[in-house]
C-alpha cells in the first residue's frame, strides 16, 4: 500500500515495523562479502560519486585475474559466502585504455570479462558471484545469469532531469527498467534500489518503489531493494549538497516497508548511518553486504562495522542476525526457476537447511573442525532477551503445551540467543526427565555384509551389483567370524551387539535368523539389538511371511531390541531424492509399530543436513510421535548428522555438506523439546560430532552417549573421522566438563543399570 506523502513518521515506523515482524519475524540478514571492484572507470559522471576515476589515477583499467583471485581467496578463507562484483557502466565506450586492455586481453566488452571473472572466481574459491554491472541488455544479463546467483542495479530514481545524471546516459529511469524488467523475463534474482536525497521528492520516491513493485508483481524476481542514503562526498559535483536527513531517510525507509509487497526483503547499510539501529526500527529485514575483508569501494570513507557490533546492535532490539547468500533463501530453494545449472550446487553446497547461508564456522558432521560454542554457561549471557515465535513456542512448551509441526518449524529457525534459549529449555525438560546421569552402553556394531541390492544416494557403506559403488571392497562376514566378534566384545565387556548390514541380493529372511543363531552361539545373554526396519520388512516379504511372525520367530531366536536406522527422513518427498527405492515412510512406521505389537522395543533415528528442510525434520518427529503415543515402544531418539564427504549424493553434486553445528544441536534440543512426555531418552552421535561437540549437545537436551561402538564403519565409510572406539574413560572426559553435576553411568540397552565390576 503506498502510504501518503504527509504520513507522520512515528506512524509510519511502528506500520513499518510491524510489517517486517510478520513476514521476517526475528531474523534479520547479512551477506558476508567480498567486494571485487573489476574496474573503477566508468563512462557515465554521476554527481554524488567517487567510485568511478580516471584512467591516469589507475595502474590499469581493470583489476587483472591473478588480483580477482587473491581479493576472493581471502574472502572465502575469511568465510564470506559472495563475491559482489561493482563496476563503472561500459568504460570502454569512454576510455581508448579500457577498450585497448580489454581487446589485449581477449575480451570484447567489459560484460565479457565480468562473465570469464565470475566464472574463475566460483570455480576456484567457490563465492557466490553477485553481478552488479549497471543497466544491461536482455542478452547480457543472460551470460551473466550462468555464471552469477543474482545479480543487481539500482533503480536510483524515476526522474530523468536530476542534474547529479546529467552526465549519465545510463542512469536513463527507461533503461534501468528495460533492465528491471529483462532480469524478470529471465529468471533473476534481482536486487534493485532507490537513493534518497539526490534532488528527487518523496513522491518521486514513492514512484519508483511503485514501479519495482510492479516489476515483481509480473515475475516474482526482485529478491530484495536498497533504500540508500545520499551523503555528499569530496571531490564529487555534489559535495556541497545537503546529506539526506536522517527522518527523510527513515521515513523512505519505512515507507518502502509498508509499500512493497512482504516477499521482497529490505536492506540499508549500516555503513551509511550513525545510528544504524534506527534502521531496524523503520523495518529493514536486511544488513545488505557486510565484508569482513575489503572496504566499500562505493563509500570508502565509511567503514563497515564489524560484525560484533553489528550483532549486538540487532539483538540489543530483541533480534537475530543471521548469514545469507546473495541469493534469499526462496530463490535458493527453487533452483530449477531460479538458477542456472551451474550454479545450483554452488549454491546448495553453501546453503543450510532453511536456504540461508551456513554459518560462519567451518564444522562439518564427522569433519576435523571443532564446533562453535553455542551452550548455555559456555557464552557470557547477551543483555537483552529474544522476542518472537521462538520464545513464544518456548513459553508454550513450559506451559505443558505439545509443539505441532509449525512451532517445531519455528523452533529449527532459532538463531543466535534463540538458539541458547531453546538449548535451555530443553536442557530443563532433560533434567525433568532423566536427571543428571548420562548413560553409555558398552557394545560392538557388526555390520556383517556391506553388499547391497538398494541404491540409497546418501550411502558410501554399501558396494553391490546395484549400490553406487565409490570404495573398498565388497565383503560378507561368515557365522563363525560374527561368532568370534561377538565373544571378543563380550570379552571387552559389551552387553549389546548392533547387527545391521547391506541388503544381499542372496539373502533371504533365514539369513537374519542365522546371524542371531551365530551370536546366541558365542553368547547365551549378550542383547541382540538388530536388524533395521528395512532388513526385517525386506526379511519378511522375501519369504513371503507376515512381518508380525517373522519378527516373532526373530524374538524367540534370540532378538531383542530393533535399531531406528532406515528412516533417515520419515517424509516420502525427501526419501524420493534419498532413498528412492527404499521402503516408504508408512513402510518404516509400519515396521516399528509391528515390532511394538510383538513385544520388541525399538528407537527411532534421523539422519538430517543431506537435501531437506526444516519442514521435513518437523513432519519427522511429529509422525513418530504420534507412533510413540500409540504403542510406547521407542527407548530413545537418536539425530544422525549426514556426513558427506564420500558419499555418492555429494559427489554428484546434489547434496548440502550435512548439517551446520547449529542445526545439529537444535535437532537435539527441539528433539527433546518435542518428545517431551513421550520419548525419555535423547543421545548423541560422537563418531559424528566429536567430544567437544558431544559436550555441548548433553547440555543441549541430549542424555546417552551411546555406544562405545567397536567397529563403526558406516560413518567413516562416508567419511566421518572420528574413531573407530570410545570407552568409559573417554566418556568420563566428556562428562567432568559438564555443568550441574552430571554423572556417567552405563547402561543396558533397555535403559537399566550395568552393576560396576566388584
Ligand atoms: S543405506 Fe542400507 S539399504 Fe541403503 S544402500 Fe546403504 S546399506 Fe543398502
Amino acid at each position: 500500500m503506498r502510504p501518503h506523502v504527509d504520513t507522520p513518521l512515528p506512524d509510519l515506523l511502528a506500520a513499518a515495523a510491524e510489517r517486517r515482524d510478520r513476514s521476517s519475524g526475528t531474523r534479520v540478514t547479512f551477506s558476508p562479502k567480498v567486494f571485487l571492484p573489476l574496474t573503477r572507470l566508468c563512462r557515465d559522471r554521476c554527481g554524488y560519486c567517487t567510485f568511478a576515476t580516471a584512467p591516469a589515477r589507475l595502474d590499469r583499467p581493470y583489476l587483472t585475474p591473478d588480483e580477482v583471485l587473491a581479493i576472493a581467496r581471502a574472502g572465502a578463507e575469511a568465510g564470506c559466502h559472495e563475491a559482489l562484483f561493482t563496476l563503472g557502466e561500459r568504460p570502454e565506450l569512454r576510455y581508448p585504455l579500457a577498450a585497448e586492455w580489454l581487446a589485449a586481453n581477449g575480451f570484447g566488452s567489459t560484460v565479457d570479462y565480468l562473465v570469464a571473472m565470475c566464472a574463475l572466481v566460483r570455480d576456484e574459491t567457490g563465492l557466490l558471484p553477485h553481478a552488479n554491472a549497471g543497466a544491461l541488455s536482455l542478452d547480457e544479463l543472460a551470460i551473466l545469469r550462468r555464471v552469477s546467483a543474482s545479480q543487481g542495479m539500482m533503480l536510483e530514481t524515476l526522474r530523468a532531469d536530476l542534474e547529479c545524471h546529467r552526465g549519465a546516459p545510463d542512469k536513463e529511469p527507461a533503461r534501468r527498467l528495460a533492465t528491471l524488467e529483462a532480469a524478470g523475463q529471465l529468471g533473476i534474482p534481482f536486487t534493485t534500489g532507490i537513493l534518497v536525497g539526490i534532488g528527487d521528492s518523496r513522491s518521486d520516491r514513492l514512484d519508483a518503489l511503485e514501479a519495482i513493485a510492479a516489476a515483481h508483481a509480473r515475475y516474482g524476481h526482485v529478491q530484495e531493494v536498497i533504500v540508500q542514503n545520499f551523503l555528499p562526498k569530496d571531490g564529487t559535483a555534489m559535495h556541497r549538497a545537503p546529506p539526506c536527513p536522517e527522518d527523510e531517510y527513515l521515513w523512505m525507509v519505512a515507507a518502502a516497508r509498508v509499500l512493497l509487497p512482504v516477499d521482497v526483503h529490505l536492506q540499508a547499510p549500516p555503513n551509511l548511518s550513525d545510528d544504524f539501529g534506527a534502521l531496524l526500527d523503520a523495518g529493514i529485514d536486511d544488513w545488505g553486504g557486510v565484508s569482513p575483508v575489503t572496504i566499500d569501494h562505493v563509500n570508502p570513507e565509511r567503514p563497515w562495522p564489524a560484525l560484533d557490533r553489528l550483532r549486538a546492535v540487532t539483538e540489543d532490539r530483541g533480534l537475530v542476525l543471521a548469514p545469507r547468500l546473495t541469493v534469499y533463501p526462496a530463490f535458493a530453494l527453487d533452483p530449477a526457476r531460479w538458477l542456472d545449472p551451474a550454479m545450483r550446487f554452488p549454491v546448495l553446497v553453501r546453503s543450510d537447511a532453511e536456504g540461508l547461508g551456513r554459518d560462519l564456522d567451518p564444522w562439518t558432521s564427522g569433519g576435523e573442525e571443532p564446533p562453535p560454542l553455542i551452550t548455555p554457561g559456555r557464552l557470557p549471557a547477551r543483555p537483552a532477551r529474544p522476542r518472537g515465535a521462538v520464545v513464544e513456542v518456548l513459553d508454550g512448551v513450559l506451559d505443558g503445551q505439545v509443539p505441532g509441526t509449525d512451532e517445531i518449524v519455528s523452533l529449527f529457525g532459532a538463531r543466535g540467543p534463540e538458539v541458547r534459549a531453546v538449548a535451555d529449555v530443553a536442557d530443563e525438560l532433560r533434567r525433568q526427565a532423566v536427571g543428571e546421569v548420562v548413560t553409555f552402553v558398552a557394545n560392538r556394531n557388526i555390520n556383517y555384509t556391506n553388499i547391497c541390492t538398494f541404491k540409497c544416494r546418501f550411502c558410501a557403506f554399501s558396494k553391490g551389483p546395484l549400490s553406487l559403488n565409490l570404495r573398498g571392497d565388497p565383503y560378507l562376514l561368515g557365522v563363525d567370524e560374527i561368532s568370534r566378534r561377538v565373544a571378543e566384545a563380550e570379552e571387552m565387556g559389551a552387553t549389546e551387539v548392533c547387527l545391521q548390514g547391506g541388503i544381499h541380493p542372496d539373502f533371504d529372511g533365514e539369513y537374519y535368523l542365522e546371524v542371531i543363531r551365530a551370536v546366541r552361539a558365542a553368547s547365551p545373554t549378550i542383547h541382540i539389538h538388530g536388524f533395521t526396519a528395512l532388513e526385517v520388512t525386506e526379511g519378511a516379504r522375501r519369504l513371503s511371511e507376515p512381518l508380525d511372525s517373522y519378527l516373532r520367530r526373530l524374538m524367540d531366536a534370540g532378538l531383542k531390541t530393533l535399531p531406528g536406522t532406515a528412516a533417515e527422513i520419515l517424509d516420502d518427498e525427501v526419501r524420493a531424492v534419498l532413498c528412492p527405492d527404499k521402503i516408504t515412510t508408512d513402510e518404516w512406521l509400519h515396521a516399528h509399530r509391528t515390532a511394538h505389537s510383538v513385544g520388541l522395543r525399538s528407537n527411532v533415528t534421523i539422519m538430517f543436513g543431506a537435501v531437506e528442510q526444516p519442514v521435513h525434520w518437523a513432519r519427522h518427529l511429529v509422525r513418530t510421535r504420534d507412533l510413540q503415543a500409540e504403542t510406547g515402544g521407542f527407548t530413545e531418539f537418536v539425530p544422525l548428522p549426514f556426513v558427506h564427504m564420500a558419499t555418492p549424493i555429494f559427489l554428484q553434486r546434489r547434496s548440502r555438506r550435512g548439517p551446520t553445528f547449529r542445526e545439529a544441536l537444535l535437532m537435539t534440543a527441539v528433539g527433546r523439546i518435542a518428545y517431551h512426555g513421550f520419548i525419555p531418552n535423547i543421545q548423541v552421535s560422537w563418531v559424528k560430532m566429536g567430544a567437544s561437540g558431544a559436550a555441548q549437545l548433553l547440555e543441549s537436551g541430549a542424555n546417552d552417549l551411546g555406544g562405545t561402538l567397536i567397529d563403526e564403519n558406516i560413518s567413516r565409510a562416508a567419511g566421518a573421522s572420528h574413531g573407530q572406539m570410545m570407552d568409559e574413560a573417554a566418556f568420563s572426559t566428556i562428562v567432568a566438563g559438564l555443568s550441574g553435576g552430571r554423572r556417567l553411568e552405563q547402561r543396558t540397552t533397555l535403559y537399566g543399570r550395568v552393576p560396576a565390576p566388584a
